[in-house]
């Protein structure tokens, strides 16, 4: 097999799905399974999908055309922000999306009338971490707005934290928003099916609340793909961390000075680096770089440490392993990381996938 390569274990994929679902359900909570962290990758959406996940949610459009063009049958909501240029495509591709533009929101109205279909909104209200979303005290304005609009529907309201800003969803963020969804409900006689609480950085409010209030809907990208609640990173009990596995190939070893010498100016990226001189050392290149993956969201379980990183190379300090040329070094990633090696066109994709769901895929 080649290098670099990202090995992709579908079974553990489903494992943290069906787990996951079941753990919120316990409380009538449903999820939606976010792709945008593995660009859409049909494998793992049809994946996601057998495990009984009825809802996939992308931040961009061409992953939600992708996977429906690629046969995946799922309810598609688009979670990024949607672009006013994007709307006659949004209205094509996905059945939901977030938002929080009234001219966005006219704009996609506008689209649905021309196609004859309705199109479903969730509207975001601001709750503290300030990326997307109304303030609170004009949602009431932008409710009465959107419910005049022919070919829209509102159907549910929702709120996203710990992303920009690195605000916990907590027990006070949560009840606001289900107040604010029972009001809007009383005033205008409607029912919202969705509130839609936040992403995996909600596990840890989920698990020390009792009462949930109204919030009946999550979007989780993270904790399916990599096991971990992102508030602090911790892995989640009973669910893998290593569902993905970037392999690199060693493709120089020799033993050099620890300090570049010569004249001294920026290098390839602008930057001007010192290090500790260590007299001389081991030195070891992978055939892996900027191009491949945000490398400093890689982890090895051998003791070895990153020097440094070019577009497509990585020198490493091998301290006391025994690498040779052409040895694999395995690591695993962080969101980030995972990211761009499944954006990179670089890297190669395999997919493991057992027997059991081989019959499914
Ligand atoms: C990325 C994103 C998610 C998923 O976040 P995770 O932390 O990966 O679960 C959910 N909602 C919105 C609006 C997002 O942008």
């Amino acid at each position: 097999m080649g290098t670099p390569r990202l090995e992709i274990n579908h079974e553990k994929i489903a494992h943290n799905c069906a787990f996951l679902t079941q753990v919120y359900a316990a409380k009538k909570i449903s999820i939606c399974a976010v792709t945008k962290g593995v660009c859409g990758n049909i494998m793992i959406a049809q994946t996601l999908v057998s495990t009984g996940v009825t809802m996939l949610a992308d931040s961009k459009v061409s992953n939600l055309k992708k996977m429906r063009e690629g046969g995946i049958l799922a309810t598609f909501l688009l979670i990024g922000t949607p672009m006013l240029s994007q709307a006659r495509s949004i209205i094509k591709w996905a059945d939901i999306s977030n938002n929080s533009e009234l001219v966005v929101i006219e704009e996609l109205a506008r689209h649905a009338c021309i196609r004859g279909v309705t199109h479903k909104i969730i509207l975001m209200v601001e709750m503290g971490d300030l990326r997307e979303g109304i303030m609170p005290s004009r949602l009431d304005n932008m409710v009465k707005k959107v419910l005049k609009l022919k070919g829209i529907k509102l159907v549910g309201i929702g709120t996203n934290l710990a992303c920009f800003g690195g605000i916990q969803p907590s027990k006070d963020k949560m009840e606001l928003l289900s107040v604010i969804a029972e009001c809007i409900e009383q005033k205008y006689h409607i029912s919202l099916p969705y509130i839609s609480g936040g992403n995996s950085a909600n596990y840890g409010w989920f698990k020390s609340t009792h009462d949930i209030g109204k919030i009946n809907h999550l979007r989780l990208g993270e904790s399916i793909l990599l096991g971990v609640d992102p508030v602090n990173r911790r892995p989640i009990p009973n669910l893998y961390t290593d569902v993905f596995n970037l392999v690199a190939e060693v493709t120089e070893l020799k033993i050099k000075p620890s300090v570049p010498y010569g004249k001294k100016g920026q290098n390839a990226f602008g930057h001007i680096l010192h290090f500790p001189d260590r007299g001389k050392i081991s030195r070891a290149i992978l055939g892996i770089g900027l191009q491949d993956v945000d490398v400093s969201g890689l982890k090895s379980n051998l003791d070895i440490s990153i020097l440094g990183v070019g577009s497509d190379h990585t020198i490493i300090d091998p301290q006391k392993t025994n690498l040779k040329i052409g040895d694999e070094v395995s690591f695993s990633l962080n969101y980030a990381a995972l990211l761009s090696a499944m954006t990179s066109p670089y890297v190669e994709k395999i997919n493991i996938v057992s027997y059991e769901l081989e019959g499914i895929l």
